[in-house]
């Protein structure tokens, strides 16, 4: 029988790995096209996929690891100020693309 002590111990260490585990988690969690606020600002992970027709200004050549807003230098994906907790892929692209 396990005495009330010990019970805690394990509980407190399976809570604590759980959030670790769940911080690390968050942190690699990539941006969904679907998303809400991705179909708002109509975020694509790839800057070829953008439908030119439907955003005349948009270029290939915008990407988000060169939009002022990407955090990250020298990543396939990184931060953006506009998506908290999550990342952006670095050849992705929305429509507040502001030239770095
Ligand atoms: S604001 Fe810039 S870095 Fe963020 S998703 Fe849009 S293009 Fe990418």
């Amino acid at each position: 029988m396990i005495n009330s002590r010990r019970k805690f111990l394990l509980i407190s260490a399976a809570g604590a790995a759980t959030l670790s585990l769940n911080k690390f988690a968050n942190a690699q969690a990539m941006v969904g096209e679907t998303e809400p606020q991705a179909v708002a600002l109509h975020y694509k992970a790839d800057t070829t996929k953008v439908d030119q027709a439907k955003y005349p200004k948009h270029a290939a050549t915008q990407r988000c690891d060169n939009c002022a807003l990407y955090q990250t230098k020298g990543a396939a994906a990184g931060a953006c100020s506009l998506f908290a907790g999550k990342q952006v892929a670095a050849s992705g692209w929305c429509s507040a693309w502001v030239k770095k």
